[in-house]
C-alpha cells in the first residue's frame, strides 16, 4: 500500500514538473487590432492548443512601436505578415504588425502605430476560449491612444541606438544618369556629391549611414525594370534603420521651372514630420524658392519600412540652379542642411 502510494506520489510530482517545464507552447492563430472606444486600441492576439498566463507576456511601448513578448508560444501561421488581419477601423493608426519566432517557444509580436507615441503602460488581460462566440482563447492587450502634439515626440533616448541608422539613397547613378543639365551637369552625380557630404557630417554626428551607392553605379543592375532598381535600394535599409533619405534634382521642360521641394508618402505621418524639417532646412540654407512639402506615392518611399522622404534639391533643367548643384560650396550646405534635419528629428541640437 506505502509502495503504491509513493508510485503516486512520484508519478504526480513528475506530471507536475513536466506540466510545468514542458508545456505544450500556444500556437498563435490570429492578431486582431480594432478601435475599442475611441480612446482606446484593443489587440487580441488569438491562440489555440496551450497556456498563456500572465507571467508569459512582457509589453513595451516606446516610439509608436508595442513589443509583445510572449513565452511558451510558437507564432503560427501569423508568422507570416499576410496572415495578420488589420480591421479598417484601424488602419488609421495601425501601420504593421510583425511576428517573429525570436527564441524556441517564444514569439515576439510588435505593433508599429502610425501616429501615435505614448510611451506607457499597456493593459494586459487573458481571456479564456468561448464556445458561444466562437472565439479562442486571447490575449487582450488594450493600450490608451494618445495623439501627441508633433513638437513633442521625441526619439533621442540615447539608449535607443538602433534607432539611429540614416540610410542616405543617392538618385539614379550607373547606367541611370537622371535628369541632365543644359551644360551636361547629371542628376545621378550632384545626389551623389551631396549624400557622400551628408554622410560624412552624419557620420561625425555619431549616426551609423547607411549608403544605397557610393559610386556612379546601378544598385540592381543596368537595365533593370524601375522597381527593381528601387527595390533594391530600399532593400540596402536594415529592419532597424531610423531614416531613409533618398537625394534627387528636379527637371522640367521648361528651364524657368525653379526651386526646391520634398517629399512624403501619404498618411505616413512621421514621414511627413522629417520632409517638413528636410524642407526647412534646405530653405534656410540652400535659398531656393520653397515649392513646399509634399505627399507622392514614390516606390522608396511607399515601400522604406521606415519614416523616408524623397527631396529635390532643385532644378538641374534650370541654369542657374544647374550652376548651384554643380558647386561644390552649394553642395555641402545641401549636406549639412539634410543633416540639421536629421538632427532636428531626433530633438538633437538645432530648434525644432
Ligand atoms: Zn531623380
Amino acid at each position: 500500500m506505502l509502495k503504491r502510494f509513493l508510485t503516486c506520489l512520484t508519478l504526480l510530482i513528475a506530471l507536475t514538473i513536466a506540466g510545468t517545464v514542458y508545456a505544450k507552447p500556444a500556437e498563435l492563430t490570429e492578431i486582431n487590432a480594432f478601435d475599442l472606444n475611441g480612446d482606446t486600441v484593443r489587440i487580441e492576439i488569438s491562440y489555440k492548443g496551450g497556456q498563456i498566463d500572465y507571467r508569459n507576456i512582457s509589453t513595451d511601448l516606446s516610439s509608436g512601436i508595442l513589443h509583445v513578448e510572449l513565452d511558451n508560444t510558437l507564432p503560427g501561421r501569423i508568422s507570416r505578415v499576410s496572415g495578420t488581419k488589420i480591421e479598417s477601423d484601424t488602419k488609421d493608426f495601425v501601420e504593421k504588425i510583425i511576428t517573429n519566432k525570436t527564441q524556441a517557444n517564444h514569439t515576439s509580436v510588435q505593433i508599429h502605430f502610425k501616429s501615435f507615441v505614448e510611451r506607457g503602460d499597456v493593459k494586459i488581460s487573458l481571456e479564456p476560449a468561448t464556445r458561444a462566440e466562437k472565439k479562442s482563447a486571447r490575449v487582450v492587450l488594450d493600450v490608451t491612444k494618445s495623439l501627441l502634439p508633433e513638437n513633442e515626440w521625441t526619439w533621442n533616448d540615447p539608449t535607443d541606438a538602433y534607432q539611429k541608422i540614416i540610410v542616405l539613397d543617392p538618385g539614379h547613378g550607373g547606367s541611370d544618369s537622371g535628369a541632365i543639365g543644359p551644360t551636361g551637369v547629371t542628376e545621378k552625380s550632384v545626389s551623389l556629391a551631396v549624400s557622400l557630404m551628408a554622410e560624412k557630417l552624419l557620420t561625425n554626428s555619431g549616426y551609423k549611414v547607411i549608403m544605397t551607392r557610393t559610386t556612379d553605379i546601378d544598385v540592381a543592375a543596368p537595365g533593370v525594370p524601375d522597381s527593381t532598381e528601387l527595390q533594391a535600394r530600399v532593400d540596402k535599409a536594415p529592419p532597424n534603420a531610423a531614416l531613409f533619405i533618398s537625394v534627387h534634382c528636379n527637371a522640367f521642360s521648361n528651364s524657368t521651372s525653379n526651386g526646391m521641394e520634398t517629399f512624403h508618402a501619404p498618411t505616413a505621418v512621421k514621414g511627413a514630420r522629417l520632409a517638413r524639417l528636410l524642407n526647412e532646412e534646405l530653405e534656410r540654407l540652400g535659398g531656393l524658392n520653397n515649392r513646399g512639402v509634399k505627399a507622392a506615392r514614390f516606390y522608396v518611399m511607399t515601400h522604406s519600412q521606415c519614416p523616408a522622404s524623397l527631396i529635390e534639391l532643385g532644378f538641374i533643367t534650370n541654369p542657374r540652379e544647374e550652376k548651384l548643384l554643380a558647386s561644390k560650396d552649394y553642395q555641402q550646405k545641401l549636406a549639412q542642411a539634410i543633416t540639421n534635419a536629421v538632427n532636428r528629428y531626433f530633438n538633437q541640437g538645432g530648434i525644432d
